[in-house]
């Protein structure tokens, strides 16, 4: 079977229609052979602004559902989700070159989100406040906020939209969404498979949750749309400097989740055995393609020759190819300007005197497939190349000789976003999580930099945007939050003790 005709059965078997693949101008390839594997159509300006719209009155409707009853539908969701896994995974590995165990754990992730919200759905509690007043009580109630935009990037093409979607509906918003023009296919099969848990939950409102498919201009629709009360954005630093300022404009909630350029110090009492590990999954794992990619590696000068070494190693040995196949570790990068980009990003590190290994294109029999080893470039300063996120599989090896040098070197980046230290050193581990330690809205001990698990609020600080999805109290974001105070007495005391007797 061709990869085309795969992903035609696979969308059969999800229920997406052939039109909807076929009838279109946005065209598809596969990384993996850079194969054209659909051609979708397109939402026009005017379809998109009816379909906010619609949104909105669904929203109306939909506030007024209790939670636990709109957490029975995201429990639905979960059910499809777990019923469709390997469908929908192997779709994404195909329309993003993950390798096929990241496809699968990309859809677990959306069980999971769901599982959470499910049950949050009878949590969204808010605080009793003690009230200065006599017989008064002051308490917060939280109130589901609107539509909800989702802006998502290609490299994470279904998950991004489960978390917040998941929020946003147990929250009692309706949700639109505009996933990245690179990965619409994954985004008609994960609507499919919506429309189906709403079809068995009975009565979902009309556009409660709706797919937008579309380039960036959509994506604006999104944030200029003054019946979009919040717009979680995630995607590149770019994107989030183009979309923040006009969402402010008119004074709409952000989530933004933007670029990281994240980094692992490596201590002298390292396990060195888990280190290697961490180090190459965070670092080659989705080949370079995650946020929360592993970049930058400052290590000791006590154990930088017991550790380099045997990470070349490693990445002279990888195996680098087809996703699909099991011993696979590194797929290929989304496209040919991803490519170009890291060749830049190496040419400028040579400049700045670095040594690198790896990093040349292979693989070329297919020239639309863009299929890269690894880089492991050791770099004598943090240069302004190093800090900046190029989206690929490079990794920038520093020195370092004292634990503020470290952190001095790891927090001088404009990014934020994850970051680890490994260490058997109590005092160092607590230092790196303290107040005067990473600078990120992830910081880790003895893990690597990648595979956030949804229990955790998710997100960075600086220019990765300062948005938080996923779990803790995220969904917070998604409602607005009403204090109240209620007089059961016969007087009117005012509060500060304020008098203003009127008789
Ligand atoms: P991208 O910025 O090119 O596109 C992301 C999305 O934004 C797409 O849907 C795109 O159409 C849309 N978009 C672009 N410009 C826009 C504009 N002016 N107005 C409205 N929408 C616009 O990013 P990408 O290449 O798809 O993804 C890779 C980037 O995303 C990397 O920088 C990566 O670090 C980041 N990312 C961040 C997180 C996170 O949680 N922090 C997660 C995944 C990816």
């Amino acid at each position: 079977m061709t990869i085309k005709q795969e992903v035609e059965s696979i969308l059969a078997h999800l229920g997406v229609s052939k039109s909807a693949c076929t009838s279109g101008d946005l065209t598809v390839r596969t990384p993996i052979t850079g194969e054209i594997i659909a051609q979708i159509p397109r939402i026009t300006p005017l379809a998109a602004s009816e379909a906010i719209a619609q949104a909105h009155l669904a929203f109306l409707e939909w506030r007024t559902v209790p939670a636990p009853k709109r957490g029975e539908l995201i429990r639905l969701l979960g059910e499809e989700l777990r019923a469709n896994i390997d469908s929908l995974g192997r779709l994404v590995t195909i329309e993003t070159g993950k390798l096929l165990s990241e496809g699968f754990g990309e859809v677990q992730e959306m069980i999971d989100i769901c599982t959470f919200a499910a049950g949050l759905s009878r949590q969204l509690a808010g605080l009793t406040v003690p009230s200065e007043r006599a017989r008064h009580r002051m308490m917060e109630t939280w109130h589901p906020l609107g539509v909800t935009g989702i802006i998502s990037a290609f490299n994470f093409p279904v998950a991004v939209w489960s978390w917040n979607t998941a929020l946003a509906l147990v929250c009692g918003n309706a949700v639109v969404w505009k996933p990245s023009e690179k990965t619409p296919l994954t985004a008609l099969a994960t609507q499919a498979i919506f429309d189906r848990a709403a079809a068995k939950f009975g009565g979902v409102p009309e556009g409660l949750a709706t797919l937008l498919i579309g380039d960036a201009a959509v994506g604006q629709q999104l944030v200029d749309s003054h019946l979009i009360p919040l717009v979680s954005a995630t995607g590149s630093t770019a994107m989030g400097r183009a979309v923040a300022p006009r969402l402010a404009s008119r004074f709409a909630r952000a989530i933004l989740e933007l670029g990281g350029n994240n980094a692992a110090i490596v201590a002298p009492t390292a396990d060195l055995d888990l280190t290697l590990r961490a180090i190459a999954f965070s670092a080659m794992g989705t080949a370079g393609q995650r946020c929360t990619t592993l970049r930058r590696l400052i290590v000791h000068t006590d154990v930088y020759d017991k550790l380099i070494p045997r990470l070349k190693k490693v990445y002279a040995s990888v195996n680098i190819g087809d996703p699909r196949e099991p011993n696979t570790l590194v797929g290929p990068l989304i496209d040919e300007r991803s490519c170009n980009a890291m060749q830049q990003a190496l040419d400028a590190a040579r400049a700045d005197g670095a040594v690198i290994t790896g990093g040349e294109r292979i693989n070329t029999e297919d020239p639309e497939a863009f299929y890269v080893r690894p880089a492991l470039v050791e770099i004598p300063t943090q240069t302004d190349i190093v800090k900046h996120e190029t989206f690929a599989p490079i990794l920038y090896v520093l020195k370092y000789s004292d634990l503020p040098e470290a952190l001095r070197l790891h927090n001088d980046v404009p990014q934020g976003l994850s970051s680890s230290i490994f260490t058997l050193n109590l005092r160092e581990a607590e230092q790196f999580l303290s107040a005067v330690g990473s600078d990120c809205g992830i910081a880790n001990v003895n893990i690597g930099t990648s595979g956030a698990e949804i229990g955790g609020a998710f997100g960075g600080e600086k220019e990765t945007g300062g948005g938080r999805e996923s779990g803790s109290d995220a969904w917070k974001q998604y409602m607005r939050r009403a204090t109240n105070t209620i007089n059961y007495g016969t007087d009117l005391p005012l509060a500060q003790g304020v008098s203003f007797d009127i008789d």
